[in-house]
């Protein structure tokens, strides 16, 4: 009854709000397909743009390697769409 860790996270709050490995209930990191914007030269692109993804990007977790889609992910299932 003395755990007392708070620097131990709990839930993601940020970039992963809502993430969580439904197999070992890692919080992060995960390996994410993700869709971007990049402006893109001849010579190749030049920065990153902005990071997205969908309830169905390909998604597994870096601890256990379990595989599945964002939504088998998300603990939060309220849609903002
Ligand atoms: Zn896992």
């Amino acid at each position: 009854m003395n755990e007392t860790d708070k620097t131990k996270k709990t839930e993601n709050v940020n970039c992963l709000e809502g993430f969580k490995c439904p197999e070992c209930g890692v919080l992060e990191p995960f390996y994410i397909e993700v869709i971007t914007t990049v402006t893109m030269f001849d010579e190749g692109s030049d920065n990153h743009g902005d990071l997205t993804w969908e309830d169905d990007s390909y998604c597994v977790c870096s601890e256990c390697e379990y595989e599945g889609k964002v939504k088998d992910f998300k603990t939060t299932k309220d849609s903002i769409w």
